[in-house]
């Protein structure tokens, strides 16, 4: 998407090697015309195949979720980071170690708001070692929903998570799809 790519290549910051800052449009400070993009584009891809919820992590992948969810016109879950289980009633759960933070944790959603009957779309900011995204395909599996697809904003090409998503069977549309950063410099995919 080329929105996308150019707000990365005006916008976004190489740091440390392989993190990509995009917080000055995507996940800080929120560009909502863009994302409203990105959201427009996601319905385009996913439309027509019965999606009645989209599901996401906190916390960068909500504002993204929420304004994608207006497009479809279904409600938003997000799976909740957690050390207790401090929720009413039953709760599916899986572990997702963070890249950000290096640590793993338990993530969960309540059992009231993902069943058999769902159809979801799963949407998040990035997908890199595939943690974050894994971790939310196990919470579907546990509901018995479908799962129609994943939409993610920004993808690492170079890293191990879109092929360890895409060999467990989903689906995967990434808007942008990086081959590297070099030097500070963000090369996409063609
Ligand atoms: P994964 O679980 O696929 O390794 O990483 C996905 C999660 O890590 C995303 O939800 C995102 O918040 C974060 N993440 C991974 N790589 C980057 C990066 O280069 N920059 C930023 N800002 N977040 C990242």
């Amino acid at each position: 998407m080329k929105l996308l790519e150019d707000a990365i290549l005006t916008r976004g910051r190489v740091k440390d090697g392989d993190v990509l800052k995009v917080d000055a449009f995507l996940n800080h400070q929120m560009d909502v015309p863009l994302i409203n993009e990105i959201g427009k584009e996601f319905y385009r891809l996913y439309q027509g195949q019965g999606v009645n919820k989209i599901l996401t992590i906190e916390a960068s992948g909500i504002g993204i979720a929420c304004i994608t969810a207006q497009h479809f016109g279904v409600p938003v879950v997000f799976a909740k980071k957690t050390q207790s289980r401090n929720i009413d009633g039953p709760v599916y759960t899986s572990k997702v170690t963070s890249f950000t933070h290096q640590r793993e944790y338990d993530v969960i959603v309540s059992q009231s708001f993902l069943g058999p009957e769902d159809r979801v779309l799963l949407i998040d900011d990035f997908l890199a070692k595939g943690s974050a995204l894994l971790g939310l395909i196990e919470l579907v599996r546990q509901s018995g929903a479908t799962i129609v697809g994943a939409g993610i904003c920004i993808e690492k090409g170079f890293d191990v998570g879109g092929k360890l998503v895409r060999d467990s069977g989903v689906h995967v549309e990434s808007l942008a799809i990086i081959r590297e950063l070099h030097d500070g410099k963000v090369i996409f995919a063609d």
